[in-house]
């Protein structure tokens, strides 16, 4: 076995397949109306296996599901539960929530499947259609899902705020974090291609983490190693009310302990989100495994320590 390290010495252990670059949603950060790849150029579910066989016999502990919307990747399932039969710890996968209901019950079969963090960015139906791009009627579908899923798994709602557009409604999520169990983090918008970010429109979590302190006490966690996220209790008084996160990539990145692997949807791996570094592995599939981690360890040694930063790289394709 080899470590997946780079020249800094980070180890990677944690990869992220986009399982497609489709989406059901447009959101306005994300998503810019691009061409989709046909769809013969996709990994197969079996390229995808291999792929993550060999990232797995070779340090990778945990592998997150995401997209475009991976639910809109048809036999999704099926890619699950082959997924779950990897010597992994953790299968995890972020959704906008809005299929959740139909696979729900094949969702609950699949054993490593712990976590499962969802999307959503207001409670009104008006910005929803603004934001998502899709009628305002998916809302309430979306919010009966995360409540439906909170049942089984631990479920995260991943809120990207965007100042002027839904700050107004931090207290809402906190409240909604509260009422339905669940852990809310609030990520910070980040200048992706073809996204809405701008300095109008970025927002720091320290301005959020003030106005929270107007009506809460926040008790800061002790954050696991590699976690992208500031996690903090919430207490009103002496009653806990629920855990929130800040995912602060942009204001303060976390390269340091960055230990994340993406694949896209067309195979690319790319180490870094705020790097135009990548190959494409898809061309590479005929080489035998050995040979294949090579290009893979080679592509590692070139990922550098950026932070923030602007590319060509659009998030629908990337899975954040
Ligand atoms: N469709 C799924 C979803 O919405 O959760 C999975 C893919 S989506 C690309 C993964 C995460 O990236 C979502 O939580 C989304 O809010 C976040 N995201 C997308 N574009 C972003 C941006 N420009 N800045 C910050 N977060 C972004
Ligand atoms: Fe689709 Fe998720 Fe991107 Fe929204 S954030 S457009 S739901 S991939």
């Amino acid at each position: 076995m080899k470590m997946l390290v780079d020249s800094f010495g980070r180890v990677h252990n944690y990869l992220r397949i986009s399982v497609t670059d489709r989406c059901n949603f447009r959101c306005i950060y994300c998503n810019p109306f691009l061409y989709y790849k046909p769809k013969k150029e996709l990994l197969s579910f079996e390229e995808i296996i291999r792929i993550s066989k060999l990232l797995v016999d070779n340090g990778v502990e945990k592998i997150r599901v995401t997209g475009g919307e991976p639910f809109v990747r048809k036999n999704l399932i099926q890619l699950l539960e082959k997924l779950n039969e990897l010597n992994i710890k953790e299968l995890n996968i972020s959704t906008n929530g809005y299929l959740i209901d139909k696979y729900i019950d094949d969702l609950t079969k699949i054993s490593k499947l712990r976590k499962i963090n969802i999307s959503l960015d207001t409670f009104k139906p008006e910005k929803f259609e603004f934001i998502s791009r899709v009628s305002e009627n998916y809302l309430s579908k979306v919010i009966d899902n995360i409540r439906l899923a909170s049942k089984y798994f631990d479920v995260k709602v991943n809120v990207v705020l965007m100042k002027n557009i839904n700050d107004d409604e931090v207290f809402d999520f906190v409240d909604f974090a509260f009422e339905n169990n669940v852990v809310v983090r609030f990520i910070e918008l980040m200048p992706m291609k073809g996204s809405i970010y701008s300095e109008q429109t970025f927002l720091p979590y320290t301005e959020v983490l003030e106005k929270l302190k107007e009506k809460y006490i926040l008790v800061k966690t002790e954050d696991p190693i590699n976690s992208t996220s500031k996690n903090y209790l919430v207490y009103k008084g002496r009653n806990f009310i629920c855990q929130i996160g800040f995912i602060t990539s942009v204001s303060s990145p976390f390269c340091s302990t960055c230990n994340r692997l993406r694949l896209t949807a067309t195979g690319n791996f790319k180490p870094c989100l705020f790097s135009n570094l990548e190959f494409n592995i898809k061309k590479y599939l005929h080489l035998p495994d050995d040979e294949l981690l090579n290009l893979i360890l080679n592509c590692l040694k070139l990922k550098k320590y950026i932070g923030v930063n602007m590319t060509d790289n659009v998030m629908v394709e990337m899975g954040g």
